[in-house]
């Protein structure tokens, strides 16, 4: 995010009247990816910043994470890298940028004249990074190859191929990657099968740093780690394990404000629909957040937010802008219009809310939109 712009006494900061805020841990992000590090048996641990840094600022995540030492960052998009590239203008870290989603035809000179690294999803993309980068002055690029996820990467005959090739046997390839499809379930057959398949693979380059395990893939144990591990979501504090206590550190949290508070009788219908009857009198306290600030709208009518330390039921549906709670329950001092209530934070994760809505951490994070007043902890 830029800087908030100076102003003048008479107008207050946007901290002072904003109706939500943002606050992003980039300290925990930096012991998240130090942790994931004590975990990768010695891999080089990069970092993905696509989509924004999964929604937390690419820029704000990648800076701090390249001063901790992370010197590999990971996006989908090309302008995701420029921009990303652009952003390190200045500073002293000039880390490898990879793009996923790789090369497009006619954007190799843009690789080049960026210093982007390509990921190579296909034979054609190879002939033409070859092309453009020959030796005896090569550019960095990685070559991806599908090891049973179906989704991109080029296939292990394609790779035989090629490697029969002395000039792409030698050439100095920055890495060799696969992607795994079911870590978060590690007794999953198609997690050995993709492994074996991915050391095939290995044996046609030898020399060449691997790269198979993500987030979860990390803690499917050594014989996944390889040389270079690609964890996005759990830098980012979602749980990379479906099953027992998250081992990383909570990164976001949210807060807005009461907009107001209004007494309701007993019978009384609340938000959209008419969807939620009052069961008995009481106060409602309506909060700006909504589903165009990536609250989803199938969390309606479950969970709580916390105001002051006290549990206020969602009730009624999200709307686009506006979320009703139950305060009846909590003291008028506390339920008050202008406090803030927390959102997300200690009493609900990111995983919670997505539980809660039918849907994974990452759809939470990647959602979360521009629409807040952010808060960087710990900036760079
Ligand atoms: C998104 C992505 C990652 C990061 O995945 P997480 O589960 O967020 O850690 C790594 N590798 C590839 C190819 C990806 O698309």
């Amino acid at each position: 995010m830029n800087e908030p712009p100076p102003h003048s006494p008479e107008i207050p900061s946007p901290l002072a009247y904003t109706d939500s805020v943002l606050t992003i841990d980039l300290d925990a992000i930096v012991a998240n990816w130090r942790l994931l590090r004590t975990r990768a048996h010695g891999a080089e641990v990069a970092a993905v910043v696509k989509a924004n840094g999964y929604g937390l600022g690419a820029a704000e995540v990648a800076h701090k994470l390249a001063s901790a030492g992370c010197n590999l960052f990971f996006v989908a998009h090309i302008d995701e890298g420029l921009s990303l590239r652009r952003s390190f203008a200045g500073r002293p870290f000039a880390p490898e940028i990879a793009v996923l989603n790789g090369l497009p035809p006619g954007t190799e000179a843009l690789f080049l004249e960026h210093r982007l690294t390509p990921v190579l999803n296909d034979d054609d993309a190879v002939r033409r990074w070859l092309g453009a980068a020959p030796m005896p002055h090569p550019a960095s690029a990685i070559l991806h190859v599908d090891s049973g996820i179906n989704r991109l990467g080029m296939s292990l005959s394609s790779l035989r191929e090629l490697a029969a090739d002395e000039g792409f046997a030698a050439y100095p390839w920055r890495a060799l990657m696969s992607h795994l499809a079911c870590p978060e379930t590690p007794a999953h057959e198609q997690n050995a099968r993709q492994l074996a398949l991915f050391r095939d693979a290995q044996s046609l380059l030898p020399g060449v740093p691997a790269s198979l395990a993500a987030s979860s893939g990390i803690f499917l144990g050594a014989d996944y780690a390889f040389d270079l591990v690609r964890p996005g979501a759990a830098l980012y504090g979602v749980n990379p394990l479906s099953t027992g206590p998250n081992p990383m550190r909570p990164v976001v949290a949210l807060s807005a404000r009461i907009l107001q508070v209004r007494d309701v009788d007993r019978g009384m219908a609340v938000g959209y629909g008419a969807a939620h009857s009052m069961a008995s009198s009481g106060r409602i306290a309506t909060i700006s957040l909504g589903y165009a600030d990536g609250f989803p709208r199938s969390a309606g009518l479950v969970g709580a937010m916390s105001i002051g330390g006290f549990e206020a039921p969602v009730i009624g549906r999200i709307s686009m802008d506006l979320i009703t709670l139950d305060v009846s329950q909590i003291p008028q001092s506390v339920a008050v219009q202008g406090a803030m209530v927390d959102v997300l934070g200690a009493h609900r994760s990111v995983d919670d809310l997505a539980r809660d809505s039918g849907t994974i951490g990452y759809e939470i994070l990647t959602g979360i939109g521009d629409r807040y007043t952010r808060v960087y902890r710990g900036q760079a």
